[in-house]
């Protein structure tokens, strides 16, 4: 397992490879790298409770990770169809001495995110910490002909509503020092035409980010987004066409696509009650060097 920072086998891009939609993690190749032999927790996030959508893999899996070794006791939703990830995912936050709570969930019923909170509250003893992951990208068809209703409310209803179904829900349990972390994307910034109704989700979310941080400051609860750009995760192998897989994140400043791994300090700084204490309303770039203004 490489150590982060050495991941320069990534500037050669990745064997052609193709899932379907949720993806799994076991079927990568090369599996990617959530910090399981590299993260080293400092008690940053003690006793707080979080719950993650979309925790079972790729960057929510490297963010449970790192939460739970950072003290935190962990909650998270994914589909169904994802159980073996969940039950992997688990086992990292178990070993790190801390709660894993499981809640399948499709998060495009707006039902569906209410029980979520629920069950998250209920298992954890409350709630400190929502982090807005679970997302969903599909970059096959021909063209803006081809993106139909049903792709479009999905992409939509996951991206977009779910989150704010979230914070709506989580908002009575929620109080001084929390705070809510959604998961835009390059995308917004850096639009892909194959991924036109993504982008746009994603740009909504840094608005929205933005607004929930002015309307929930004076709660003291802080909303960041973090905008991560190509990251190895099953989502990719999921949505994108196999050819474009090859040079996956190469065309970066940093000429390689970035682990999941890679990802999770920036989520345990902004969860951070008292190093992110007055940071709210902020975008933070995980890219390898590409803009996010
Ligand atoms: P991933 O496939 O590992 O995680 C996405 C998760 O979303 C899935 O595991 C699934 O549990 C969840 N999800 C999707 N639809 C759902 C639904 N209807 N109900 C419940 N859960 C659902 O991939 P990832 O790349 O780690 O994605 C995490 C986030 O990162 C997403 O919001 C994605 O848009 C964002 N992102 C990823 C990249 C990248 O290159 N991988 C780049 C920018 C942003
Ligand atoms: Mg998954």
């Amino acid at each position: 397992m490489p150590q982060p920072g050495d991941y320069d086998a990534l500037k050669d891009g990745f064997p052609r490879q193709e899932q379907t939609l949720p993806g799994a993690t076991q079927q990568m190749d090369p599996v990617p790298d959530h910090g399981e032999e590299s993260y080293r927790g400092n008690a940053r996030l003690h006793g707080l409770r979080a719950l993650i959508t979309g925790g079972d893999s790729g960057i929510g899996r490297a963010v449970a990770i790192a939460f739970a070794r950072e003290g935190a006791d962990v909650a998270i939703a994914y589909l169904p169809d994802e159980d073996q990830d969940a039950q992997d995912t688990a086992e990292w936050i178990r070993k790190a001495g801390r709660t894993a709570v499981l809640c399948p969930t499709d998060l495009t019923d707006p039902q569906a995110c209410q029980t979520l909170i629920a069950d998250a509250v209920e298992g954890l003893g409350g709630l400190d910490i929502l982090v807005n992951n679970a997302g969903v990208q599909m970059a096959r068809d021909d063209g803006l002909a081809d993106m139909g209703l049903e792709r479009i409310d999905r992409i939509f209803k996951t991206n977009l509503y779910a989150p704010l179904l979230l914070v709506q829900a989580a908002l009575p349990h929620l109080s001084k020092g929390s705070s809510v972390i959604n998961v835009s994307s390059v995308q917004a910034f850096q639009p892909s035409t194959s991924l036109l109704d993504y982008a746009a989700t994603k740009a909504a979310l840094n608005n929205l980010t933005v607004n929930l941080a002015a309307e929930l400051g004076e709660a003291g609860i802080r909303v960041n987004a973090v905008a991560p750009g190509p990251i190895w995760t099953p989502l990719q192998p999921a949505t994108q066409e196999p050819d474009k897989i090859e040079s996956f994140g190469t065309d970066t400043p940093l000429g390689r696509a970035g682990q999941p791994a890679e990802c999770a300090s920036a989520f345990v700084f902004l969860a951070s009650p008292t190093e992110a204490s007055y940071v709210s309303g902020t975008v933070l770039g995980v890219t390898g060097g590409k803009p996010v203004f």
